[in-house]
């Protein structure tokens, strides 16, 4: 792990001035902010804060390049151009916006796919929608082996799929998918592809352009931002098929007693008044990320993550959940003997955060007969002292609790 010259940025996180011994390895719910994102997010409300969009004035004149700019930044950043992007919340809200604005001639027995991995986000709003419209929500179910897709699952998006969501990676085995090929085999049948990156946005470089999906979303809290900023691309394809969800301020070309009218592009999907601050520090995460990244970033953690993987495969009473490369820093195992809550309170008391639980990916855990699992996930800034403690850590858990 330490061949690549990478160094994890400590210096950049105040957290660990304050809690040198904390050992965070929860990466993958939420990243730690390093400081120029946290400087460029302050420096937003102490010098530049007005409402987009209303005033004339200087300073809402400022914001609202500001929030243009950093469409442009962002948009740039995953291969597309300003008009493809807009601004929500986060991605479960993108998700719901997409599965609320979208019209589609729905006939009962449609399918729409999902993988068995999905994130809750990129499932609930799917099977409301197929409830609703009488459809077929068919699985791509994962190997046991591998964690990977089984060799068939291009005949599960078939002539009846109209509408394909999947997630880019697991957010519980960190397994990367082949999105790519998915939404080549979506388009084929005519169907729209949907890719909730929210997990694999701090891991995978980005670039819609060749992915050729309709849609795609991430939240900025999972890639060294704050929260309360989602991102999401839109094709010119699914903009003629997507009613705004939200109606309000900021959306309307104009409004009379009788009827209205929509803004065109992207800014109708965003009414009300963003979070600006959280928009424009997320552009600057973007850009530390990528720093990160020609520094070494992917190799270094991919290189931990490795040797992470062999040393928990050394322990025979810990099981790790399928994967194969190429997969996250992202992993979880379970153990036969000690209980997932157990383990991980244990792990809290030691000072290490990981998460124990389902990780909001219920019909993964139920298919292969778990209630939890325990979660560990890597970033910028851990370190192989962090995965030797979780190590220790896990060691005396075991004697601990097996011998009781
Ligand atoms: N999809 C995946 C794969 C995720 O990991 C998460 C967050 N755990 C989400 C969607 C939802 O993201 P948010 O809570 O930021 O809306």
């Amino acid at each position: 792990a330490r061949a690549t010259g990478y160094q994890p940025p400590r210096d950049a996180f105040g957290l660990w001035q304050e809690q040198p011994e904390l050992v965070y390895l929860d990466s993958a719910a939420s990243c730690q902010v390093p400081e120029p994102v946290l400087q460029r997010y302050l420096q937003y409300y102490r010098r530049q804060h007005a409402n987009v969009h209303r005033g004339g004035y200087p300073l809402a004149q400022q914001a609202t390049q500001l929030l243009e700019q950093s469409r442009e930044r962002l948009a740039h950043w995953i291969g597309t151009d300003a008009e493809h992007l807009v601004f929500t919340a986060g991605a479960t809200h993108s998700l719901n916006l997409l599965a609320t604005g979208l019209t589609i001639d729905w006939q009962a027995g449609d399918e729409i796919v999902v993988s068995r991995a999905e994130h809750h986000a990129n499932f609930l709003p799917w099977q409301r929608l197929a409830e609703r419209h009488q459809l077929k929500l068919r699985w791509l179910d994962l190997d046991p082996l591998t964690g990977g897709l089984p060799a068939t699952w291009p005949e599960l998006i078939g002539p009846r799929c109209k509408l394909l969501a999947v997630t880019m990676a697991s957010n519980v085995t960190g397994q990367i998918f082949p999105v790519a090929e998915l939404c080549r085999q979506a388009a084929a049948q005519g169907a729209v592809s949907i890719i909730d990156a929210a997990q694999a946005v701090s891991s995978v470089t980005l670039d819609v352009a060749a992915l050729q999906c309709d849609a795609l979303t991430f939240s900025a809290h999972k890639m060294y931002g704050v929260t309360g900023c989602g991102v999401l691309y839109l094709s010119d394809r699914i903009q003629q098929q997507l009613q705004p969800a939200l109606l309000g301020g900021g959306m309307v070309a104009q409004v009379s007693e009788a009827q209205s009218q929509w803004l065109t592009g992207v800014h109708k999907y965003e009414a009300g008044t963003p979070n600006t601050a959280a928009i424009v520090a997320c552009a600057e995460a973007a850009e530390w990320l990528t720093e990160q990244r020609q520094k070494g970033l992917s190799d270094y953690l991919d290189g931990l993550t490795r040797w992470l993987v062999d040393e928990l495969g050394q322990r025979s009473w810990i099981q790790l959940l399928p994967r194969q490369a190429p997969a996250l820093p992202v992993l979880s195992f379970f153990s036969p003997e000690v209980h997932a809550y157990d383990l991980a309170s244990f792990l809290a008391e030691q000072g290490i955060a990981v998460r124990a639980g389902s990780h909001c990916a219920q019909p993964l855990l139920q298919h292969w007969q778990h209630e939890a699992v325990v979660r560990v996930s890597l970033a910028a800034y851990t370190t192989r002292a962090d995965c030797e403690r979780l190590l220790a850590a896990l060691d005396q858990a075991y004697q601990l609790f097996a011998d009781a």
